[in-house]
């Protein structure tokens, strides 16, 4: 019995330890997206360059995380610093991987919840870099969610009788997207009213499109109570630091909305059912 518990605690070491070292090698090939895509550049035709030299990056260069470490974070040919962006992606899409390898197991299920946290990486960090949210990931992400609710199915909150799995998943879905979408919509309105200014673009708009859906109403108010209460801790330490006493500035909010699913995606429940258990 011992021995068996021993077995698979190992194989499930083995197995998050599997997920890390892809999100590694996906993480890489995020970076060249958030480099690639806000420029409109293609993310498959030319090998990797030093933007600074020019010089392609050999393969023996580009091992995730390592390289960094190796290179002292400089390009091999003209020792000029490489961002702490690429191993940090590369760090980041690792531990999130193992994260969903060790907890969603080997389904179908994990195949999208990996794709669902690499689409959500690459726009945490086109914002951060470019504060935009690209049509090009939004868009497609939206569909690739709603394919996978209609293959994977997930009721929460919409179970109407008499409908099949799929359709129930998939009308929870777009409750999802139309509140988490609807939520940041209002939200802009009201700030315009307030201040006479655009707050954000509609980046963000569709970016909740794409997470509501995915994580369904609930996980998604999750998602948006953590984002809101991050953003506006992060916002008023960033004025104070600055000595800023306007609270008027740009933030990409699409950090905090991607951080927020994040949590959503493998805490959301556990945190509802925290929360609800002081009401019922
Ligand atoms: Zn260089």
């Amino acid at each position: 019995m011992i021995a068996k518990e021993i077995f698979t605690a190992t194989d499930s070491a083995l197995f998050a330890l599997f997920g890390a070292a892809l999100g590694a090698v996906i993480g890489s090939f995020l970076n060249v997206i958030i480099h690639r895509v806000p420029r409109g550049e293609s993310i498959v035709m030319p090998r990797s360059r030093c933007p600074q030299c020019g010089t392609a990056i050999r393969p023996q260069d580009n091992i995730p995380v390592l390289s960094y470490l190796v290179l002292g974070g400089r390009c091999r040919a003209c020792r000029a610093p490489i961002s702490a962006r690429y191993p940090l992606v590369e760090a980041l899409t690792a531990a999130l991987f193992a994260v969903a390898f060790a907890r969603v197991g080997l389904t179908m299920e994990l195949a999208f919840d990996l794709a669902f946290i690499a689409v959500v990486l690459a726009l945490i960090f086109i914002d951060a870099e470019h504060m935009l949210l690209p049509n090009a990931i939004t868009y497609p992400g939206f569909i690739m969610v709603l394919a996978a609710r209609t293959l994977v199915p997930r009721v929460d909150l919409v179970n109407l009788h008499g409908y099949p799995l799929w359709a129930n998943s998939l009308i929870g879905a777009l409750a999802g997207a139309a509140f988490g979408a609807g939520t940041l919509w209002l939200a802009r309105v009201a700030w315009r009213r307030l201040r006479g200014v655009e707050a954000m673009g509609l980046g963000d708009v569709k970016m909740m499109l794409m997470i509501g859906a995915y994580l369904g109403l609930p996980r998604t108010a999750v998602a948006m109570f953590l984002a809101f209460v991050i953003g506006a801790a992060v916002g008023i330490a960033v004025m104070f630091a600055r000595g800023e006493r306007d609270l008027q500035m740009m933030l990409p909010f699409g950090i905090f909305l991607g951080v927020g699913a994040m949590v959503a995606l493998f805490f959301g429940d556990a945190l509802l059912s925290w929360y609800l258990q002081f009401f019922f």
